[in-house]
This record gives structure tokens, sequence and C-alpha cells, in this order.
């Protein structure tokens, strides 16, 4: 129970990755405080934790709302205290060309993978200086290499990368510890949005073709990053599936 006594602030925790993530560090010991717009979803997974003896405050939460930022992280702390980790894993991606785009979906992504992000993170960092806690910035192999297809969430993806960098640079002589997850194909709900079928089509042929990673491989990833001694920085984790080339 390596995380007994910390508090951790998870975003996107109602599905995949981030709802792993939350079950992961109540593993470890944390308190978990999840967000995300499907409240439904987290009080199943609410009723789970709890009834493992995890502490935990469920809170209806829009990313792409400055507002409803900046009250999710005072509610967590209102109800535990303090802030160690938060966890930006909120997302969507909307594959599809650029030509001819339905520009509506790339709104979507900037706001919620890019805003959403910088909103959280400007909530949540005042009580991560006081903790010297760690954010996870959770990316993509899309935020290091571009493709056909792909255009706006790859700019989404290397924009958390670009923000995340220069945080980590400011803030690391803080004690506070910024760490890059960046997942490969990954067996989850996120391709079920995507609103271009015929690029839907293409990534779901690509993942029929692929043993995929579970969710749960991504949690342990955070969960290594916010184990390590306080002297050890984890900066990034590129992660993909052995058949994704
Ligand atoms: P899911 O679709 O399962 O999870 C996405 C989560 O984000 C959901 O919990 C969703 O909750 C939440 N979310 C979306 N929009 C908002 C919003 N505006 N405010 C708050 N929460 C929001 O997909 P994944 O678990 O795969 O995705 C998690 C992250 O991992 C994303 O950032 C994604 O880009 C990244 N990633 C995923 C990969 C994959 O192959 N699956 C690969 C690389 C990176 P709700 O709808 O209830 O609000």
């Amino acid at each position: 129970m390596t995380l007994n006594g910390k508090v951790a602030l998870v975003t996107g925790a109602s599905s995949g990755i981030g709802e792993a993530t939350a079950e992961a560090l109540a593993a470890q010991g944390a308190s978990v405080v999840i967000g995300a717009r499907r409240t439904d979803r987290l009080a199943a997974l609410e009723e789970r934790l709890t009834a493992k003896g995890t502490k935990v405050l469920s809170l209806e939460l829009d990313v792409t709302d400055q507002d409803a930022c900046k009250a999710a992280v005072q509610a967590a702390v209102d109800q535990f205290g303090q802030l160690d980790v938060l966890v930006n894993n909120a997302g969507v991606m909307l594959l599809g060309s650029i030509v001819g785009a339905d520009t509506t979906d790339w709104t979507r992504m900037i706001n919620t993978n890019v805003l959403g992000l910088m909103f959280m993170t400007d909530a949540a960092l005042p009580h991560l200086l006081a903790s010297k806690g760690s954010i996870i910035q959770v990316s993509s192999v899309a935020g290091r290499v571009a493709r056909v297809g792909s255009g706006v969430y790859n700019a989404s993806k290397w924009a958390v990368g670009a923000f995340s960098e220069s945080l980590r640079q400011e803030v690391t002589a803080h004690g506070v510890r910024v760490v890059l997850i960046e997942p490969g194909m990954v067996d989850t709900e996120l391709r079920d949005h995507i609103t271009d079928q015929a690029a839907k089509a293409a990534i779901e042929e690509r993942a029929s073709q692929t043993r995929q990673l579970q969710a749960a491989d991504i949690a342990n990833a955070v969960v290594y990053a916010v184990t390590q001694p306080d002297y050890v920085a984890v900066n990034e984790i590129l992660i993909r599936p052995t058949d994704q080339a």
C-alpha cells in the first residue's frame, strides 16, 4: 500500500484508462476523486471502490468548463485536505481527414484534450506545489508520430507534450513531478465516439489485427511513476502493443 494517505484526482474516470487508473491507485491505498460527465458510470465505480475500503469522492465534471475544473479541485481539497496526484486523462479521439472535416470535432478535441488538461493543471497546481505532488498527463503515441487521418488528434496530443515539458521545467525545482504517459492502441471505448465512419472503420480494422493493450497496462505505468522515491522523476513512458509498428 505505497499510496496510503495520498489523494489522487482522475479525470475521465468513467471508463477505460481513467477507470482502471482510479482502481489501481486505490489498490495502492490512495483516496480517489473521480470525475467525468457520465455520473452513472462513476457511481458504479464508487460503489466498487468503497466496498474495498477506499475513500472516494465522485464528481460530475466536464473538463472543458474551467469553473467546473476549479470546483472539482476545490471539492477534492475540501473533502480530503490535500491533493497529491492529478491524472489528466479525459480525452476524445475524433479521427478523420483534414480535407472536408467536420470542424466541430476539432473544437471538441482541442477543448477537451488540450484546454481541459490545462484548466485542470491550473486549478490543481497550488495544491500540488504544497504537497510536492505529481501530474500525470495522458498523451499518446499520437503525440509523437503524426499520421494521415489523425491530424487534429495528433496536434492535440503534441500540445499536451509541449505544455507538459515546459511545466516540468518550471516546477521540478519545487519538487512537483510531471509525467507524460504515451499509450499506443488500448482496448477502450475511445474509438466508439469517432464521427467519420470511414476513419472509424479503418481503426477498427487495425484494432482487430492487434493484440491491444488493456487499460490496466496503462494504469500500471501510472502506478509505477507515482510510487518512485521523491528524488526520482519518471518524465515519460511510451508504451505500445508489441503488434503495433
Ligand atoms: P474512453 O473513451 O474509455 O475514456 C475517455 C474518458 O474521458 C471517459 O471517461 C470520458 O468520460 C472522459 N471525457 C471525455 N470528454 C470529457 C469531458 N469533456 N470532461 C470530462 N471527461 C471527459 O477512452 P480511453 O480510456 O482510451 O481514453 C483516455 C485517454 O487515453 C484519452 O486522453 C485518450 O486520448 C488517451 N489514449 C487512449 C488510447 C487508446 O488507444 N485507447 C491511446 C493513447 C491515448 P465521460 O464521457 O463520462 O465524460
